[in-house]
Formats: structure tokens, sequence, C-alpha cells
């Protein structure tokens, strides 16, 4: 019944190892991290039974009603969703590893408190709005630096780089521009040798544009459509607003 998952998966993977050959880089330099929101335990499940070992949600509740029929099947649970603050508590309890959306002080701030209380860390990505567009998400390039320096001072989050979402075009050239913006991002913060913050991480490339950021340094992509199909519910659900053609 989910035999289509493991074709899909094999499919992704070779489209990583050809973006990674024709940029001379090794297919183990970038991580397929599987975006799981809309999609069953079941099928999820399936994935993992495939050997893929990040799986990610968008929002805390969806983590939560899947939570107990994945969790002993061995795999990170990332979060790349809108957080908000009060939903801070539930997301350390159900394990996440690594947050990909962090664009705000005060959620960070919620986040290190209650980190403190459970006696954990958490790896965190900041996520930067390199489209200039309808996301709303994501903080401006010229003011990551301040955001990452204030996040740095937390004790229980450790920045270990940066996310974008790149802008939904036909135009490849408009696509890669927002990867590229956000590698000088990386370069710029990289420089400045922040105590408490690691520039290792490019967190970008989706279903249709992971060769355009695997070119361009991605680190981590989050596929989700190009291994589970179409989803019913519309992205801007979850992204807040539209995402118009250009
Ligand atoms: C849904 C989602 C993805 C995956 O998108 P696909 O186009 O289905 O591959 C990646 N990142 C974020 C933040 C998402 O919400």
């Amino acid at each position: 019944m989910n035999n289509d998952i493991k074709f899909n998966l094999q499919k992704i993977q070779d489209r990583i190892a050809l973006a990674c050959k024709k940029s001379g880089r090794s297919s183990d330099t970038v991580q397929l991290l599987l975006a799981t929101k809309t999609v069953s335990a079941d099928r999820i499940q399936a994935a993992l039974q495939s050997g893929h070992q990040i799986i990610a949600e968008n929002k805390v509740q969806e983590l939560k009603e899947k939570y107990d029929a994945l969790k002993h099947i061995p795999h990170s649970n990332h979060f790349i969703g809108h957080l908000q603050s009060n939903k801070v508590k539930e997301l350390i309890k159900y394990g996440v590893s690594c947050v990909h959306s962090i664009d705000r002080f005060e959620v960070a701030e919620k986040l290190d408190q209650r980190l403190a209380l459970a006696g954990k860390d958490i790896d965190v990505l900041v996520q930067v709005n390199t489209s200039d567009e309808e996301s709303k998400f994501g903080i401006a390039p010229e003011e990551a630096e301040q955001l990452i320096r204030q996040i740095s001072k937390l004790e229980h989050l450790h920045i270990k780089g940066l996310m974008t979402i790149g802008l939904f075009s036909s135009s490849e050239e408009k696509v890669r521009a927002c990867f590229k913006r956000l590698r000088k991002v990386q370069t710029e913060i990289k420089d400045l040798k922040i105590a408490n913050v690691e520039m290792t991480e490019l967190s970008m490339g989706m279903s249709g544009d992971l060769e355009i950021a695997i070119e361009e340094g991605a680190t981590i992509i989050r596929v989700g459509t190009a291994v589970f199909g179409q989803r019913a519910t519309p992205d801007s659900d979850y992204w807040n607003e539209h995402k118009k053609q250009f």
C-alpha cells in the first residue's frame, strides 16, 4: 500500500546524488528531512522503515497526534513550522531536537525558559526571509545578526545555522537568488565568530527546488510532496499566507 513512498524516496536520493555530483559535493553532505505535515502516521512509518531518519512537523498538534505511533521507530524529530509561545512546552515534551523556524526573540526566550525547567538543550536554526515577499515568517536578512546575537546568550539553545523557504517561482534565477542570499548571511555571521553560534547548517530546498538549493550549499533539504504526494491542505494554512506564482 505504501510502495509509492519507497519508490519516491529512491527518486529523491537519485536527485540528491545528481545535484551533489554536479556541484562537486559528496552526497553525505546533504541530509534529507521529510516534511510530514498532513501525512498519516502509517505513511510516515513506511518512510522511516526505508531508513530515513529525520522527520519534521509544522504544527505541535500534529506532532502530538502521531507521536505514539512513531515513538518506537528510531528517528529524529525536527520542527519547521511557525512556533507559538504557548506551544513551546509541548514541543519539548515530544522530543524535538532541532527547531528550524526561530525568527523572534520572544519565542526563543520562552523556549530557553522551558528547556531550563526540563533540564534539556535544543538545536535551533534561524529562519530568514530571503524573498522579501508574502511569507511573513523569517527575519529580514539585515536583522539576522542582531537576533542571532540575542539568541546566542540563551544557555539552552544552540544555533547551528539558518533556514529559508525559497521563492515559489518558475524563474530559476529568482529562486537561486534566495538561496544565495541565505548563504551570504551565513558567511557574514560566521565571520563574526559569535560565542555559542555555529553556522554549519543551511536548511533550504524543497520538492521543487532542491537541486538549486544543493548547488547553493544546502546541508538539509526539506521534502514533503515528492515523497508523500500532494497535500489536500494548502500550504497557506501552515505558512500564514498565500505564496503566489511569479
Ligand atoms: C511543507 C514544507 C516543506 C516541504 O515542502 P514540499 O514542497 O512538499 O516538499 C519544506 N519546508 C517547510 C517549512 C514546509 O512547511
